[in-house]
């Protein structure tokens, strides 16, 4: 194999690549055609591709391109100058063990669902970035979420394409002798196997646990199907393969931590773990919990109730009858540990109860989702005064250069020499921005316009030929090539995310009336574009997605309403950079964070948003726009009303506006120095290296430093 072979096949194996256009475009170019089959993965490209045919494209000019990105991947990986070497040195030394039951890296990874396994994966990256010694702790699902396909009459099903190690990034653990290694588990009174997959993503690792393996009755090969599948006993079942499993894959492999962080409470088993190595040492239960809670950091990420799993005593009992036994506890103690009221453990077990008990620190995920954690969890802590609740804050980012690639990462590197001196100040994100004309930022903003227009077409030819619908966008012969509706001329709205209800997508269509006069205005037209999945569990949200489906079918909205299948991370990052708005609506204060919006700026697309979230504190009168200004209402219907009341008065009389108002070269200048005040003031706070900093300073060090 030449070196430029070997360099295309290193590089693959590092999900290093996916925030990376210089190396993603160099597999694109492989083979433009094979990489949107193979669903972007670098794995399964090279599969299809001999060594022969790859030494052969790995000629010359190409050659020399893949020296240089291998060459900088190489640097990227020794460099020993990194933030953590600086202002963390302890977290280098001994790695920060990150818990959660999901991961989104890349579009060709299936093991994430929504918004969580996002963070969980920009967290990873940012951390590498760092330079902080980090390990990520998951499961590997072998059907990963659902994909999506949306039938006749806009109803969600659900399919479940597997997934196979060998076209994936991923490698077997072994031991020093090269056998498979293998952590066995006590759940109800079986012993279950468990083997681990590892994922590199630039310094970070990623242990994926498997209990996919033949030692295991099928019952318990089926923990690790698919995402947030199956009823409340597999969930406890993923729950300690999760926490415990993954404390012992840590253990086996002889790594401390020098920190254990849950994100989210689906882990939190992992602190029973940590107790039974405390108690086995012969140390006593007061004094074990309070080594356990010093190793420990949790941070929860909603307000919705069935957010927080909650496990029946009865079902408890029977998953922990045995693991108790070895671990020193008895069942009336575990009770006690996640029960909300410590002296009455006759109700359901908690995770989140049972990760802030047994953590050293807790936080929400922005201001407000702070303030509301506080005042949700207060009974544990005794008050009825939140301010003595010891919860506090950080406001989740994105992991900026995977959000920001491809056209626009160029445009910016056009203009600076990294895209980072965007987001690292305001200061320097003013100074860039100066360089950029008027004409140069139009231009961007109608060249993704057009690429999400484009998109869309060959995306809904595919989406149509299999609803086999006939629609009058479908062209008569029926060949597969749809001409898309949509226009690049025309002020274009998004909206995608999970349909959870509390999101409430439907909002906008709550008057018909208004909302048609909205879109067909002739002179300042208007048009929708929707995504997202519901969880296959969730008939609400299903409902939400078949209102919408059915509204994109009426004639007012034909062509000017688009729902698009199966959003995922391919499809969020086409939406974020295309649309000219990002629409959020969920019910306050229910959307702790949410990022989403976070993704569009450097794009140059605006937020409207409810006072929610992230929002409530970026939001400064000049960057976007606000539905409402932060009410709150006990009457649900009640507030939808009047919440779209204000969706609809925000649009007519500030967003389209200002879109449509234009200077004699047709430039619309107070839209343009929007979209400056958004990036400046948004993309050097709401980004990942500022989260995951904030995590070291306050909570990973020993001593916090903010
Ligand atoms: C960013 C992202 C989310 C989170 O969106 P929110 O608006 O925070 O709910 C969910 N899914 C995908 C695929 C994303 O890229």
């Amino acid at each position: 194999m030449s070196k430029n072979t070997s360099a295309v096949k290193k590089l693959s194996r590092n999900l290093w690549w996916s925030w990376d256009t210089d190396a993603k475009d160099l597999f694109k170019n492989l083979s433009p055609l094979l990489w949107e089959r193979v669903n972007h993965n670098p794995v399964e490209l090279l599969r299809h591709i001999s060594t022969d045919e790859l030494e052969a494209r790995c000629d010359c000019e190409f050659g020399h391109r893949i020296t240089q990105v291998k060459q900088r991947f190489d640097e990227y990986m020794e460099s020993r100058d990194t933030w953590a070497a600086n202002h963390a040195p302890e977290i280098v030394a001994n790695p920060v063990a990150y818990f959660s039951a999901e991961f989104g890296i890349h579009e060709s990874l299936r093991i994430y669902s929504g918004g969580l396994g996002i963070l969980a994966g920009d967290h990873l990256k940012s951390a590498s970035d760092l330079g902080i010694n980090f390990i990520g702790i998951s499961l590997f699902y072998k059907e990963g979420y659902f994909r999506q396909y949306l039938n006749h009459d806009g109803w969600q099903i659900e399919d479940y394409p597997l997934q196979y190690p060998e076209s994936l990034p991923i490698e077997k653990v072994t031991t020093k002798d090269g056998k498979d290694l293998i952590i066995e588990l006590t759940i109800a009174q079986s012993t279950v196997y468990a083997q681990a997959w590892i994922v590199k993503a630039g310094r970070s690792t990623l242990y994926l646990l498997d209990t996919n393996i033949p030692a295991n009755e099928s019952h318990y090969r089926e923990i690790c199907s698919r995402v947030y599948g199956g009823d409340q006993n597999m969930r406890v079942n993923q729950e300690i393969l999760l926490g415990i499993g993954g404390v012992k894959l840590l253990h086996a492999l002889g790594l401390t931590p020098a920190v254990y962080h849950m994100n989210e409470g689906h882990s939190a088993f992992l602190t029973l773990e940590l107790l039974k190595e405390e108690l086995a040492k012969g140390i006593k239960l007061e004094k074990a919990l309070q080594r356990v809670k010093e190793q420990c950091v949790f941070t929860t990420h909603t307000p919705v109730p069935a957010g927080h799993d909650r496990f029946s005593r009865d079902m408890m009992h029977y998953t922990f009858d045995k693991y108790l036994s070895q671990c020193g506890i008895d069942f009336e103690q575990l009770m006690k540990l996640g029960s909300e009221d410590p002296n009455n453990t006759s109700g359901l077990f908690t995770m989140t109860v049972l990760a802030l008990n047994l953590s050293r620190c807790a936080n929400g995920v922005s201001k407000l989702h702070g303030e509301v954690s506080r005042e949700m969890w207060k009974r544990l802590y005794g008050t009825d005064d939140p301010k003595q609740v010891p919860i506090g804050h950080i406001t989740n980012g994105i992991h900026t250069r995977s959000w920001s690639s491809g056209f626009t990462d160029r445009f910016w590197r056009n203009h600076t020499e990294s895209i980072e001196n965007l987001f690292s100040s305001r200061e320097s994100a003013e100074e860039v921005l100066a360089k950029v004309t008027d004409h140069e930022l139009w231009c961007l903003r109608y060249r993704l316009k057009r690429n999400l227009i484009d998109y869309i077409s060959r995306y809904l030819s595919n989406q149509l030929y299999h609803q086999h619908m006939s629609t009058p966008y479908k062209p008569a012969d029926s060949s597969r090539s749809v001409k898309s509706p949509l226009s690049p001329d025309v002020l274009t709205i998004g909206f995608a995310r999970r349909f959870a209800t509390y999101k409430r997508a439907p909002l906008v269509f709550q008057d018909l009336d208004r909302l048609n006069a909205i879109i067909n205005n002739q002179s300042m037209p208007v048009q929708l574009i929707f995504a997202g999945k519901a969880h296959p569990h969730d008939d609400a949200g299903k409902e939400y997605i078949r209102q919408i489906v059915e509204f994109s079918r009426r004639p007012q909205f034909l062509g000017k309403v688009i729902f698009l299948e199966n959003y995922n991370i391919g499809v969020a990052k086409r939406l974020i950079s295309g649309v000219d708005v990002w629409l959020n609506n969920p019910v306050r204060p229910m959307e702790a964070s949410g990022t989403s919006g976070q993704k569009t700026v450097l794009h140059g697309g605006l937020n409207l948003s409810i006072m929610d979230g992230w929002w409530c504190e970026a939001y400064n009168g000049t960057n976007g726009w606000s539905i409402g200004n932060g009410e709150e209402s006990d009457n649900y219907d009640e507030q939808y009303r009047q919440d779209a009341q204000k969706l609809y008065e925000v649009l007519e009389h500030q967003i389209i506006p200002t879109f449509y108002e234009r200077n004699e070269h047709n430039l619309p200048l107070r839209w343009l120095k929007n979209i400056r005040n958004a990036i400046a003031s948004i993309a050097p706070v709401y980004n990942t290296d500022r989260m995951v900093k904030e995590y070291t300073l306050r909570y990973y060090l020993k001593e916090p430093r903010i």
